[in-house]
């Protein structure tokens, strides 16, 4: 099993014996000579930069370095694949490997259908250096400023201009963390979901699962295997389906009736199959979802619940749901209906966020719900020409193979801002 957050993959130093490059140039620092520093610091300028080295920024790199641009990618952490480093050790993807793939070819048949966490961080490190991707880890971009046509990167190791900018840094940065009355004197486990590394180390606990979710259901499927007593305080009941349909991937399916079937249609399908899958669970606590789908999906980006052996534990009375949490009282966690529970540990899978006010929020390019105006790639925010996000959405189809749609469509209009100076420049 891979260390959690722990290897480094290539610096920027050691990237260059890779790939060839233009050597990056160095400028006077404006922040340094307006200090009136002694020693102003040399900014570094690289041709094309990318944010985040996740499968996004990646899939971003290799398309502009394809184009031919100098590119280098900036990774707070140590290495790439840190969110997936990060995750915990039974996850699997719930996206099909088949869709799930970069540029070029996929992961291996050898990683099954859906492959494990520590498949994904061996298929992005292994893509990482097939292409031979300048990535400079340790390095936190903290906020991204137009400079005269460039723009300025102000890092952790300094600033750096760039004439393109790619923001890769992840739909799931930031974990939502519920507040609620009286949760500071609670003494026992209260964590996010991000937090989480192993359902082993919960055997014989009682653990409250906050968030019927995605996650939510993947974990509770977890911890009640690896022999937890799991209580799932669920506050909106979630649409459920089985990773597989009829012995296949149920997701290539799951897609098609997006794209292609009318949504009250799509969601009267999908709610019929869970019947016929799961029958009626309202008896197990889980009634009706008031949103169908794909609905539900479109309005709230909500993504269907995928499960791996919860419901069977809820029928089998293993596990258990619980209305949603009010407050906790010392070490009792109380319900909205007053039951109150004694968990050893509570997990909040209640979601993330994309985080990236500080970064761009002045530039005035996200929406009111930090999710980038112009997050599709292309094209970019009129007011911040040449700043594009990539992966920056979680499509039914898997955020993963989204980042390729993207980085394509950012190369492509990254070319085109090119050739569009030089005839400027040139006076065609
Ligand atoms: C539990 C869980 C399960 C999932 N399962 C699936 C699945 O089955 N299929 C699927 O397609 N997707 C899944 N996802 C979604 C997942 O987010 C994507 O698969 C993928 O990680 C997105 O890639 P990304 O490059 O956009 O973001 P990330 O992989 O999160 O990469 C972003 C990178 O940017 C870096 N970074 C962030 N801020 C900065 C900064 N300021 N400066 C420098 N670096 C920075 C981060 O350290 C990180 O390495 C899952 C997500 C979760 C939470």
């Amino acid at each position: 099993m891979l260390p959690r957050m722990t290897r480094t993959f290539v610096t920027v130093e050691a990237a260059a014996s890779v790939r060839p490059s233009r050597p990056a140039r160095h400028f006077l620092s404006h922040r340094a000579s307006a200090l009136g520093a002694t020693e102003p610091r040399p900014v570094e300028r690289h041709q094309a930069i990318v944010v985040g080295a996740g499968s996004a920024g990646l899939a971003a790199a290799v398309e502009l370095g394809g184009r031919g641009f100098e590119t280098v990618v900036i990774e707070k952490e140590e290495s790439v694949g840190a969110s997936w480093r990060a995750r915990y050790a039974e996850l699997r993807l719930n996206s099909w490997r088949r869709m799930s793939k970069l540029q070029g070819a996929g992961m291996p048949p050898r990683y099954g259908r859906y492959p494990a966490r520590d498949d994904v961080v061996a298929y992005l490190e292994g893509f990482a250096r097939k292409h031979g991707i300048a990535v400079r880890c340790r390095t936190e971009v903290l906020e991204v400023l137009p400079d005269n046509g460039f723009w300025r990167l102000e890092t952790s190791s300094g600033s750096m201009l760039c004439r393109y900018l790619v923001i890769a840094t992840g739909w799931d940065a930031i974990p939502v963390m519920p507040s609620w009355p009286g949760a500071a004197s609670f003494r026992k486990e209260l964590v996010h979901s991000s937090e989480f590394a192993t359902a082993t180390a919960y055997r014989g606990r009682h653990v409250l699962v906050v968030g019927a979710g995605n996650s939510g259901f993947d974990i509770a499927g977890h911890l009640v295997r690896a022999g937890a007593r799991v209580t799932m305080s669920m506050r909106t009941p979630p649409n459920i389906t089985n990773r597989d349909i009829l012995g296949l991937p149920g997701q290539p399916l799951l897609v098609y009736f997006a794209d292609h079937v009318p949504e009250k249609l799509a969601d009267a399908l999908f709610r019929a199959a869970q019947r016929l899958a799961f029958g009626n669970l309202s008896r197990y606590g889980i009634p009706r979802a008031p949103t169908g789908a794909y609905a539900s999906h479109r309005e709230r980006g909500r993504n269907f619940a995928i499960d791996d052996g919860f419901v069977a534990s809820l029928k089998s009375g293993v596990a258990s749901i619980v209305r949603p949490v009010a407050r906790f009282d010392r070490d009792e966690v109380v319900l909205i209906d007053g039951a109150r529970l004694r968990p050893d540990s509570v997990l909040c899978a209640t979601g993330y966020r994309r985080g990236l006010e500080a970064l761009v929020g002045h530039l005035n390019v996200l929406g009111d719900d930090g999710v980038p105006i112009h997050h599709a790639g292309t094209p970019d925010h009129p007011r911040a020409p040449r700043l594009y996000f990539c992966g920056m959405a979680a499509p039914l189809s898997g955020p993963i193979r989204i980042g390729p749609i993207h980085a394509r469509r950012i190369a492509r209009a990254a070319a085109v801002d090119r050739r569009m100076r030089y005839r400027v420049f040139a006076g065609v």
